[in-house]
């Protein structure tokens, strides 16, 4: 997506240990009109999946996903970030490290959100590792939902761990998809 393109060219900031900052218009300070282009290409994407259900981690995955799930006119779920693996038997939990933070947490979803019959757009603001994803779904799995696609907003490519997914058979959508980024510079995949 052009757009996303120019946006992070604009107004992205490189800082230190490969973390891209895009407060002004993605993850604090929320470009609105944007937002809904992002949603409307991801919604375009993803219009044969089938899709009946939008999961993503909080926080900064829900404004993108709210906003994808009300273009798709389907439900939007939310996977709550747990210090710890002290949850009841009516949830689902699966271990994250986080990219940003380095630190370990568990993401949760009440088991009575996410069933067998579900079929899983997982969305998130970044793809990195794929540490995030990993946790959603394996969420999925234990629900016995079936994943039908990913929509990332901004993947880091050289990390590989986005084609390593797409290799074992994920339909993976990014808006932009950046192979390698400086202080000076930011080159994305043509
Ligand atoms: P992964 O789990 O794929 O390693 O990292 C993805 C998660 O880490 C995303 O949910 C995102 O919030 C965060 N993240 C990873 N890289 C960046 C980055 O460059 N900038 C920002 N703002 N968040 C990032």
């Amino acid at each position: 997506m052009k757009q996303m393109e120019e946006k992070i060219l604009r107004e992205g900031q490189v800082l230190p240990g490969d973390i891209l900052k895009v407060g002004s218009f993605l993850n604090q300070n929320i470009d609105t009109e944007f937002l809904g282009q992002m949603a409307q290409e991801f919604s375009r994407l993803f219009a044969d999946s089938g899709v009946t259900k939008v999961l993503t981690i909080e926080a900064s995955g829900i404004a993108i996903a709210a906003a994808v799930g009300m273009e798709m006119g389907v439900p939007v779920l939310f996977a709550k970030k747990h210090r710890t693996s002290n949850v009841d038997g009516n949830t689902y939990s699966a271990k994250v490290h986080s990219f940003t933070h380095n630190e370990d947490y568990n993401v949760v979803v009440s088991s009575s959100y996410l069933t067998k019959d579900d079929h899983v757009l997982l969305v998130d603001d970044f793809l990195a590792n794929g540490q995030a994803l990993h946790g959603l779904m394996d969420l999925c799995d234990q629900a016995g939902a079936e994943v039908v696609g990913v929509a990332i907003a901004i993947e880091k490519c050289f990390t590989g761990a986005g084609d390593k997914l797409r290799e074992q058979g994920l339909h993976i959508e990014s808006l932009a998809m950046i192979e390698s980024m400086t202080d000076s510079e930011i080159v994305f995949r043509s």
